[in-house]
């Protein structure tokens, strides 16, 4: 067994809670909704919370792939609950949030890999909540890609995101259901359609990886017309998940921030906290400001 490093001091800090977050945990129990922000015990919690945003996962909690640095259980899933973009569009409502994410397991069983269904929140979040902005951060829809982004076509997102995780050379290792090229044609193949809309994408530090890899990872984002990325720390959620490799510190985050920005990156979050998620609201209108 790889021993497990310590946590650097730089990772073990928390945004302070408040009673608006109090108050949105409170409308979650009430409606049986569950965060990825909670779920995953996001240190941005607080931050996130108190800001408006969170982070949702539709289509269930049961993921068709195993990928060896996530936590969400494998198996066969349920069929999507026909109930779900109703529900938690009153729920999104009842918040108040301005910023929603909304994301997904993988559903290789379904036709459309789960696209439809996401148009289906769209449509429900655009109705119940008007002044809400809306991004999607997406499976990879392999073998699909032509069936999804034609049922996303009509209800698009404010933004589109599909992270690619890793370097190409650490795939079979960390994402061995996927594949770099096609991740990368699928940024690109909503890019084409949709011009105007932002798209995002996000790597987890820490796998291995050099800092030349990172930086041809981002050149090649670029490339897709991806304007917004997110840098940040993987952390093992336990030890029989992939090992973290190293902690990045945060002088490196910082140096590959500044390189995304002269690569032409809109926004570029990079630290050793950030998710996917993090400063959602903050990138998505540096994007449409000017
Ligand atoms: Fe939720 Fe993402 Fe914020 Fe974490 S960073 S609290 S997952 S919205
Ligand atoms: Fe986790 Fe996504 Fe991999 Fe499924 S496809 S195991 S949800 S990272």
């Amino acid at each position: 067994e790889t021993p497990r490093v310590p946590k650097p001091q730089w990772l073990r800090v928390r945004s302070p809670l408040s009673p608006e977050v109090d108050r949105l945990k409170k409308i979650l129990r009430a409606a049986d909704l569950h965060t990825v922000c909670e779920e995953a015990s996001c240190p941005n919690l607080g931050e996130c919370f108190g800001g408006g945003t969170a982070t949702f996962m539709i289509l269930g909690d049961v993921c068709t792939r195993r990928c060896p640095f996530c936590d969400v259980a494998h198996g066969r899933p349920k069929p999507p609950d026909s109930a779900e973009p109703l529900h938690l569009a009153q729920t999104v409502a009842t918040m108040g949030l301005r910023f929603v994410v909304i994301t997904s397991v993988d559903r290789d069983d379904l036709r459309d890999g789960g696209a439809q269904h996401f148009s289906q929140v769209i449509s429900a979040l655009r109705d119940h909540c008007p002044d809400l902005h809306i991004e999607i951060l997406v499976p990879d829809f392999r073998g699909r890609v032509d069936k999804a982004l034609t049922a996303l076509r009509n209800t698009p997102p404010d933004v589109f995101n599909h992270n690619l995780e890793t370097v190409p050379r650490l795939y079979l290792q960390a994402r061995p259901g996927a594949d770099y090229r096609h991740s990368l044609n699928l940024l690109a193949a909503f890019k084409a359609e949709h011009p105007d809309i932002p798209s995002k994408s996000g790597l987890m530090l820490g796998l291995g990886e050099e800092l030349d890899e990172i930086r041809e990872v981002m050149q090649d984002l670029r490339q897709a017309g991806c304007e917004l990325l997110t840098l940040g720390q993987y952390l093992s959620p336990s030890r029989h998940h992939l090992p973290v490799a190293r902690f990045v510190p945060p002088d490196e985050f910082e140096i590959l921030r500044l390189d995304g920005l002269a690569m032409g990156f809109r926004h570029v979050a990079s630290g050793p906290l950030v998710r996917s998620s993090y400063h959602a609201e903050r990138s998505f209108h540096e994007m449409t400001e000017d």
